[in-house]
């Protein structure tokens, strides 16, 4: 079968290489891929927000089944768009794609279902967002309603930065994604990340992960998409997991289907897990970027069947399997970002680094230009390895990351370090 995978970041680079090993892939296709993805796939450079152009070349090149990586195309319907025209997809329909492209429907769901999340208030009017907010006291969180690449969330240590945040966001910081806010509890506890597949009426757990959004050591400075990930996340205990499974996930699901928009793809509730159990923080419609570089690592199951019976409503009764070991992945970005950054420098040693035992290095913004990888973006390579223990997987991604030549990038250095000292304590 001819696949047509959509993105360009680590995250399609691993689901390349996840379904390169599948003896169901035909020829692979990429829109628009990148440096690392050309190894694999054939790179083409379609719009996916041009919905009649990816129809047009499905049907050109014979293509039985696409698979669409980022929220933006989803939530923009392009699932909805093939499978009108009769292509088989993998993802949610832009209704069940609402669970990521608005946080307001979100939680009005978890309200309606009893699904444990912070308390909140949806607001429109700035002067009663700042009333609430009074009333409710700091620290407290401000989040624009709609997709803002990961930046919309403010979490406010006093009430003037509160009220700075509802002004930003209703003044049109995050343009039309910020025509709404949700207001909402500061929770406290651990963050974990749970991925499942759905078909529409299943849901099949994937695995746990833990991410680290802030661009320094030691959980500082500004938000990213994401500096490293590992998986398994130690705080999702086989209870958590359960708990995960039966308070959050299969009522969402089912109330899902109950609104007429079935939730069809991958499913990643960002959870906090409190003193109370996990709490919902937030959904994203599709595998986490990096957290699916761990997860294909750890993937010991073809994962095109799994998603071709997601798309099919074929889950019940599948079962995937998952590797023992531990899988971390360190981000390599360029210097400067999350702010400026140059692109077109020439990185080095790549092959060398890739050699090291269980490493992968994924490619997100990276060109092939003449034999040569150039950074061409901020986040660029995923330096990922697996491990009997989080501390192997950990050493071998950093003996990778320091064969490799690229005097204008940085990364951080205590990627899973929750995990690092958990394993040092011998809890
Ligand atoms: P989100 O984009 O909703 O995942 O939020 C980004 C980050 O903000 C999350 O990963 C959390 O670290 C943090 N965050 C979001 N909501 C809350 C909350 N209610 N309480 C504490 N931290 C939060």
């Amino acid at each position: 079968m001819n696949i047509l995978l959509i993105g360009s970041g680590g995250r399609e680079h691993a689901l390349a290489w996840a379904l390169r090993k599948s003896p169901l892939l035909g020829k692979l296709y990429c829109a628009p891929g990148n440096g690392g993805i050309a190894g694999l796939a054939e790179c083409v450079a379609l719009d996916a927000l041009d919905f009649d152009a990816v129809t047009e070349f499905v049907r050109a090149r014979d293509i039985g089944f696409v698979i669409v990586g980022p929220e933006v195309p989803l939530v923009a319907g392009l699932v909805d768009h093939l499978t009108l025209n009769g292509i088989k997809a993998f993802g949610p329909t832009a209704a069940a794609a609402r669970l990521e492209g608005s946080k307001g429907f979100t939680k009005d769901l978890c309200a309606a279902n009893n699904i444990p999340t912070a308390a909140y208030q949806r607001f429109s009017d700035a002067a009663a967002a700042k009333a609430y907010i009074r009333k409710q006291g700091a620290p407290i969180v401000i989040k624009a309603d709609g997709l803002a690449a990961g930046k919309g969330v403010i979490l406010a240590e006093t009430l003037a930065e509160a009220e700075a945040a509802v002004d930003d966001i209703l003044g049109g910081a995050f343009g039309s994604a910020g025509a709404q806010l949700v207001v909402e509890e500061f929770l406290y506890g651990e963050e974990a990340s749970f991925f499942v597949l759905a078909d529409g009426k299943t849901a099949l757990p994937l695995a746990t992960a833990q991410d680290h959004k802030r661009v320094g050591d030691g959980d500082t400075g500004p938000n990213t998409g994401g500096m490293g990930a590992y998986s398994p996340a130690p705080v999702m205990t086989d209870e958590i997991c359960v708990q995960t499974m039966q308070r959050i996930i299969e009522p969402t699901i089912a109330a899902m289907a109950a609104a007429g928009a079935p939730f069809k793809g991958v499913l990643f509730a960002g959870l906090m897990i409190t003193d109370k159990g996990p709490y919902l923080i937030e959904y994203n419609t599709r595998f986490g970027d990096p957290e699916c570089q761990v997860l294909m690592m750890r993937l010991e199951s073809d994962l095109l069947p799994a998603l071709l019976a997601s798309a099919e409503g074929n889950l019940a009764g599948a079962n995937l399997r998952w590797s023992q070991q531990a899988a971390v992945t360190v981000v390599m970005a360029a210097c400067g970002y999350p702010g400026d950054y140059k692109k077109g420098e020439p990185i080095g040693e790549l092959e060398a680094a890739g050699r090291t035992p269980g490493v992968q290095i994924f490619h997100a913004g990276t060109t092939a230009q003449n034999e040569k990888v150039l950074s061409n973006g901020g986040r660029v390579l995923n330096v990922t390895a697996t491990g009997d223990t989080i501390t192997q997987a950990v050493s071998r991604a950093y003996s990778a990351v320091d064969k490799i030549t690229w005097p204008g990038g940085f990364c951080r250095r205590d990627i899973a370090w929750r995990a690092l000292e958990r394993e040092r304590k011998g809890s």
